[in-house]
């Protein structure tokens, strides 16, 4: 398998303004789908990607979204999303936090009445996230390769709003996720989600390990991915 490319330093800090001095961000796609996972599975939704990630977990099925996209201003973004007239509207990557401008862009579709939630990997610091944001994040799993990489601080700023996923590769993950279950006080905070890293093997097998050990939280499997598959724009 080839090696996915390295990270762009030019996405981990603010992206250049326009002649007005507007923010702007870089977007690889915006496109109109039925949410995949989540509290609003099956809903349709805006989703707006940004372009850049600094992780590279081994089970990425966005590494499309690593490079190119183009630079749109927050003002342009906002009126791409407003043709679709959602009610829901998630900005993803890539790790759109990786972008600075990315909070104020979520601020404005707060704003606009939106119900906005944000996917982000965990290795970033999410305290600027506006709080009406339901922030669905990842802790890491050793399978995904960038265990290292969660920053644990960020659990100071979930609350029931929010969503926690794990996506587990293999039993291994499986244990050590059930384990931060009870080492992180995740019960009862927030929604937490186990879900079975696609094509990784069987959900099946997921399906019973959470039963085997009554486990009281919810696992999900995508179903974008049962619906489309890996193309890109879904
Ligand atoms: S954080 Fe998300 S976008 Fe980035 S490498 Fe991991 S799975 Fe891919």
């Amino acid at each position: 398998m080839a090696s996915a490319p390295k990270p762009e330093a030019e996405f981990l800090g603010p992206g250049p303004e326009n002649s007005a001095g507007a923010a702007r961000l870089r977007v690889k796609e915006i496109f109109y789908s039925l949410q995949g996972e989540s509290r609003t599975v099956g809903f349709p939704t805006v989703f707006v990607r940004l372009s850049g990630c600094p992780l590279r977990c081994g089970y990425c099925d966005t590494t499309y979204a690593f490079q190119g996209g183009s630079w749109m201003s927050l003002e342009e973004i906002g009126n791409r999303v407003a043709r679709h007239r959602p009610r829901y509207v998630t900005l993803t990557g890539g790790e759109p936090l990786a972008q600075r401008p990315s909070t104020v862009l979520l601020e404005r579709l707060c704003d606009a009445g939106y119900e906005v939630s944000l996917e982000t990997s965990g290795a970033l610091d999410i305290s600027a996230v506006d709080q009406r944001v339901s922030v669905v994040m990842d802790i890491k799993t050793p399978g995904s390769g960038e265990e290292a990489r969660n920053v644990y601080a960020n659990l100071a700023h979930i609350d029931a709003n929010d969503q926690i996923k794990f996506v587990i590769c293999d039993r291994a993950d499986y244990e050590w996720s059930r384990a931060k279950l009870d080492e992180l006080g995740l019960a009862g905070r927030c929604e937490i989600r186990f879900s079975p890293s696609h094509g990784a093997g069987e959900p099946t097998e997921l399906a019973y390990w959470i039963l085997a050990d009554q486990i009281p939280e919810r696992m999900q499997v995508q179903l974008h991915k049962l619906l489309w598959g890996n193309s890109p724009g879904h």
